[in-house]
């Protein structure tokens, strides 16, 4: 087996191990495979010299976590021990069952909470940052914040409540836990939609202390009772409820007093709030997407934290496909971390970078065969639009709810989108932009084409081609007439030097009474005609 094969194996049995954890599959199968992966490192490292020291590295990383495995091991312990991050909760559950999970996670914090208390430690997830100086971007939301935070601090009081909105994975969460750190208080969690009753919501704000950080995430799909129950929290640090005496069977009014707390609200429907809930939060703060700019530099933070090393150009090139999204950003930094961990280097380089980004179809504007798809379909099928979104999304055969959160959002935001009343439409830029990649799609086809015939000698084909495609860029973009030869000349004299002169004349020269290029008064290399394709393919722009 050589090494490249070698280290595909490895790649393979790496991928197996995390598939059976996130699956919850065999542990006893993942610590055979683990044993496995450490032996073929081990190899890897003899056989590549180069390579050996990061190999030995991770095969002992590797083979301490298969040695600490045993039957009580807990699957997210492994997969953090592995992978360094948190291993994916929610995979398909029915609402039911992901109501009741979502529950236990609450009372797990909150229990969590009690025996450790603050400040809010982040062992889980690596990446995320804990102090507001390691949060980057965002910075009228910053500075505000981070003077409320002050403010309270020299008050002794908890932080006025806050909430936050923005898109799914811009940095709600990570705010609310550094908030935490920073006034010093515990941090307790909950998750709007899996609160089912005000009992339960009760419950959970019972384990609550003084000047806690009480984190809702998904606010806006609490239940309504819950909601309400929520006004006099904020306001009086007091909860009334209806519930049934168990005694006499009859349902009666019950406070609890709350110690002062604050509630930080993340949503990403702020229309989705009742304006009554809305006015209670004194720090309201709306999370932008990010610039390239940001996102490059949460890159390469991130990379660092894993022991890896990323310039800034090349983080630049993953900030471009990573939406202004700083989870989407980090999901891509992991996977790069797989990929470095198994060809055995420390180094993400460029032409890692593109290979990966070629490989999902995710072009440097950050868009992929989705969002293409969308744009085409609107400007092929639609002249552009407007049309409707079931319209579009049954042409599509998308579901609705994957357009509107997962494709749409960003094309609005890169402003090739706009949607009004009449329903989408491409904008004036949205349709250059489709125009532009098809232009360069059929270059790039032109100029493939060219390649091979060159490299399969047929000339006479070639040169016919060529000067065909050199005529009519003569007549549509310079607006030239007459003869061949005679919109050559004013071309040239216009536009060329004295050996491009030449060299486009002999081309045509070769064309108009075919000789073969190699002939001796007439000669044209290989690598003249190739300096040719990429000339007349260059004009096209
Ligand atoms: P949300 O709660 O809005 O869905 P999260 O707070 O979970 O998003 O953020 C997703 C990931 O992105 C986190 O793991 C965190 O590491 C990273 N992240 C988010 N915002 C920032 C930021 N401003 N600076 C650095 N990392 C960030």
């Amino acid at each position: 087996m050589n090494i490249l094969e070698l280290k595909d194996l490895c790649n393979a049995n790496y991928k197996k191990c995390i598939s059976l954890l996130e699956n919850k599959g065999s542990l006893k199968t993942v610590h055979d495979l683990l044993i496995k992966v450490s032996e073929q490192l081990l190899t890897i490292g003899q056989i590549a010299p180069g390579d050996r020291a990061i190999a030995n590295k991770r095969a002992v990383k590797v083979f301490n976590v298969a040695r600490s495995i045993n039957k009580d091991s807990s699957y997210d312990d492994i997969y953090f021990a592995l992978t360094g991050s948190y291993l994916p909760q929610e995979i398909e559950e029915t609402e039911a069952e992901e109501t009741e999970i979502k529950e236990e996670k609450v009372s797990k914090v909150v229990e969590n909470k009690n025996v450790s208390r603050s400040p809010v430690g982040e062992i889980k997830n690596p990446l995320r940052p804990l102090q507001l100086s390691d949060y980057i971007g965002q910075d009228d939301c910053k500075v505000q914040l981070g003077n409320a935070i002050k403010a309270a601090r020299l008050r002794g009081t908890p932080l006025k409540h806050i909430i936050l909105f923005g898109n799914a994975g811009l940095g709600k969460t990570t705010l609310s836990r550094i908030i935490a750190n920073e006034m010093g208080s515990g941090f307790v969690e909950m998750n709007g939609p899996a609160i089912r009753d005000v009992q339960s919501f009760v419950n959970i704000f019972s384990k609550v202390n003084e000047g806690d950080v009480v984190f809702i995430d998904e606010i806006h799909r609490l239940p309504t009772v819950c909601a309400e129950a929520i006004y006099s929290a904020m306001e009086d640090y007091r909860i009334s409820y209806m519930a049934k005496n168990p005694n006499t069977g009859e349902s009666e009014n019950i406070t609890v007093n709350l110690p002062r707390f604050t509630l930080v609200g993340a949503t990403t429907h702020s229309g989705m709030l009742a304006k009554p809930l809305l006015d209670r939060f004194v720090h309201q703060f709306h999370l932008k997407p990010y610039t390239d700019e940001d996102i490059s530099k949460i890159v390469v933070k991130s990379f660092s934290k894993l022991n890896l090393e990323c310039s800034t150009m090349c983080a630049m090139e993953i900030a471009k496909r990573s939406r202004g999204i700083p989870r989407k950003a980090n999901a891509f930094v992991e996977q790069f971390s797989d990929k470095a961990l198994l060809d055995g280097t420390t180094i993400i380089d460029f032409e890692m970078i593109t290979s990966f980004f070629d490989q999902l179809k995710i072009n440097e504007d950050g868009l992929d065969s989705f969002d293409m798809d969308y744009l085409e379909t609107l400007n092929d099928k639609y002249g552009g639009g407007p049309v409707g979104l079931e319209t579009l999304c049954s042409c599509l055969s998308i579901d609705k709810n994957i357009v509107e959160n997962q494709i749409e959002p960003y094309l609005l935001f890169k402003g090739l989108l706009k949607v009004s009343s009449g329903g989408r439409e491409l904008s004036a830029s949205g349709v250059e932009y489709v125009n532009n990649l098809r232009k360069k799609a059929s270059k790039e086809n032109n100029k493939n084409y060219f390649v091979s015939l060159l490299e399969d000698h047929q000339y006479e084909k070639l040169l016919i081609a060529l000067c065909s495609m050199l005529e009519g860029i003569f007549k549509e973009k310079y607006n030239l007439e007459g003869t061949f030869q005679e919109m050559m000349d004013v071309y040239c004299e216009n536009n060329c030097d004295e050996a491009m002169t030449s060299l486009l004349n002999k081309l045509r020269m070769k064309r108009n009474d075919f000789v073969h290029p190699n002939d001796r008064d007439l000669e044209l290399e290989d690598s003249e005609i190739m300096e040719c394709i990429e000339y007349i393919c260059g004009l096209e722009d």
